[in-house]
């Protein structure tokens, strides 16, 4: 936008004009003061926005000042990607491969997401269950391979296991693979709030970094956030299940022992107020480094700001408890903390109601779909918020609930039968919200039963859904065409080509 079109009728929203156009998206929204910005000498575009906010949390607690400002522009691209996990980045990458301009917004200082910032470093399987069948290629593959040419990564000699990575140099080989697909990366950047053209429509998101308030315009939208920020703000239909999986914080350690760690936890978490529930932790490849996601912070739910806040503090505090637990106990561990995730591990937050939920019944019997664009064979793994441990389900047809230091609890959900599958699929549906031409999901906020959700959720599972969700994107502003109305062939067709498994 030029200087001039800044003050065109066409690009400017009253008040009264932006409540008029609100319906055409739906959005149930308040107005509320902006800090004016101006264009400045760095950047010398602008564009006079209304601002839609969702309802504050806290009741009573939302203010009316000013409807109008002024805010710089600081991109313009094809497909503007909200969260730059592996998912985020991943969709990113496969949209600019199709040739679009694309941007990615993340709010922390480096992409990864949980496989990162939050420490968690195991890729599950990309065979089916019974390790033959390769289901899961396409970019999971490129990063391990990457990975692999830094000794950052080990794959247990069975090739169709688990990866274990180092998240550190995953850290710096996401920067490389952002920059060599020329994806215009904006790190440490919040999205707040979404930007509605004159016609009501999508085109812009409202961020804030160091920089200040600004806008980043594009034609089309891929929510990534995890928490569904974009398509809560937006007025979408989203749910939070009652029975969150709950979130930990994770940490690196030098000198851990495991089989001390254990039985001592089993007799003085408690004295220590380390909840019951389950931990587990990998070493970084050759290092001493022990990675922990031992703690568990019950009851929150991490898309709501002061259980976020409460949460990460929660999440420290038992990692120091832990601390305090081995040096009282066993005086000679030599157990030290190296690092803290610098954000919380959050397993589960808001699900978007899109066109097609991906049930329970479908993912346990592992129903393959027309418009599939992802396989998973990682087991079904429940953490429970009403009870310690997990209940394992898998797709023979059995079940165990774990619980660490105690015998675990075999048994079926089904009766045996001759044959089993061995994957599962996810629908694109699954990922397409109602009524915005150009918006995607991709990632955890996914329309998934509670069962489905706790094996769909894995990361090797998230990174197809970015994938998808990127090709998605820009086959549908290639073609001119409203995301709900794409094509699942041509979609599975691009994805194929560009070196997905795709069932
Ligand atoms: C403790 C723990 C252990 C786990 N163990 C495993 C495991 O062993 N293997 C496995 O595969 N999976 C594991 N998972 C599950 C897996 O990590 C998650 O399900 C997966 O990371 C979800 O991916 P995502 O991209 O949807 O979300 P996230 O990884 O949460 O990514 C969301 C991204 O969006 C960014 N973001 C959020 N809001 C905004 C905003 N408003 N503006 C800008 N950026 C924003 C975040 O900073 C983040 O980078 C585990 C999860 C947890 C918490």
């Amino acid at each position: 936008m030029t200087h001039s079109d800044r003050n065109s009728p066409s690009s400017r929203l009253n008040r009264r004009g932006f409540l008029q156009k609100l319906p055409a998206i739906g959005a149930a929204a308040i107005l509320t003061h902006r800090t004016a910005s101006t264009a400045t000498a760095d950047n010398p575009r602008a564009i006079p926005v209304a601002v839609p906010v969702a309802p504050a949390d806290a009741k009573g607690s939302t203010v009316t000042i000013r409807t109008e400002t002024t805010l710089p522009i600081f991109a313009e691209a094809d497909i503007c990607v909200l969260g730059g996990s592996c998912t985020g980045v991943f969709a990113a990458v496969r949209a600019a491969r199709l040739g679009a301009k694309v941007v990615i917004v993340e709010k922390q200082n480096c992409f990864g997401g949980v496989a990162t910032s939050s420490l968690i470093n195991i890729w599950h399987s990309i065979f089916d269950t019974e390790k033959k069948r390769q289901i899961i290629a396409g970019l999971t593959v490129e990063t391990m391979e990457r990975l692999g040419k830094r000794k950052a990564v080990v794959q247990p000699k069975n090739a169709s296991n688990w990866f274990t990575f180092n998240s550190q140099e995953l850290k710096i080989e996401l920067d490389e693979i952002v920059l060599e697909n020329k994806v215009r990366p904006f790190l440490n950047t919040l999205f707040s709030e979404p930007y509605l053209d004159s016609a009501g429509q999508l085109a812009g998101v409202i961020v804030d970094g160091k920089s200040g308030r600004g806008v980043i315009k594009a034609k089309f939208f891929i929510d990534a956030t995890g928490d569904a920020d974009l398509c809560v703000r937006l007025g979408l239909e989203t749910y939070v299940r009652p029975m969150l999986q709950p979130p930990t914080t994770a940490a690196h350690f030098e000198g851990f022992d495991n089989g001390a760690f254990n039985s001592l936890l089993k007799k003085h978490g408690a004295e220590f107020g380390i909840p019951d529930g389950f931990y587990w932790g990998a070493y970084l490849p050759n290092t001493q480094t022990y990675m922990l996601a031992g703690t568990r912070i019950y009851g929150a739910d991490c898309s709501n700001a002061k259980q976020l806040s409460d949460a990460e503090i929660n999440g420290r505090r038992q990692i120091r408890a832990m601390l305090d637990m081995l040096r009282k106990y066993n005086p000679k561990n030599r157990t030290r903390l190296t690092a803290l995730s610098s954000y919380i591990g959050i397993r589960e937050t808001r699900h978007v109601k899109c066109l097609f939920q991906t049930s329970d019944d479908d993912a346990l019997y592992g129903k393959h779909f027309d418009d599939a664009i992802a396989n998973g064979s990682y087991i079904f793994d429940q953490h429970h918020q009403d009870k310690p441990g997990i209940t394992f389900r898998s797709l023979d047809g059995t079940q165990n609930y774990v619980r660490p230091s105690y015998p675990s609890k075999g048994g079926r959900w089904r009766p045996k039968t001759a044959q089993n599958p061995t994957f599962y699929q996810v629908s694109l549906r699954s990922i397409i919200p109602p009524r915005i031409p150009n918006l995607i999901t991709a990632g955890r906020m996914l329309d998934a039963g509670l069962i489905a959700y706790s094996g769909i959720r894995v990361m090797v599972n998230m990174n197809q859904l970015g994938e998808a969700a990127g090709v998605a994107a820009q086959l549908s502003l290639s073609q001119n065409v409203p995301i709900q109305k794409i094509s699942a062939a041509a979609v599975r067709d691009t994805l194929k080509k560009g070196g997905s498994a795709i069932i």
